[in-house]
């Protein structure tokens, strides 16, 4: 029996996302198991559209992250430089 919560859709096509896999995790190791299950598009074409745009994403993300990181850096690194040249 599945429940509604387990039911996900498409986030391209909008169709019912069907069963994949399912795997159990040992949560932090605390002894508590975690049920994971992963669902997909119906449509197999669909599915790869929507696998690369989550992979696009997760880069994104990443990219502006070390953007981000980057740019801390470089103020740091003015700051100092502005510090060494006023002494
Ligand atoms: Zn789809």
């Amino acid at each position: 029996m599945i429940s509604a919560q387990d039911q996900t859709f498409c986030i391209k096509c909008g169709n019912l996302r069907v069963f994949s896999r399912q795997w159990k995790d040992k949560f932090n190791g605390k002894g508590s198991v975690i049920t994971h299950t992963e669902s997909v598009c119906p449509d197999v074409e669909c599915q790869k559209i929507v696998d690369a745009k989550f992979a696009e994403l997760r880069e994104h993300k990443v990219a502006s992250e070390e953007r981000r990181k980057s740019a801390a850096l470089l103020k740091k690194t003015e700051r100092e430089a502005r510090l060494a040249g006023s002494s």
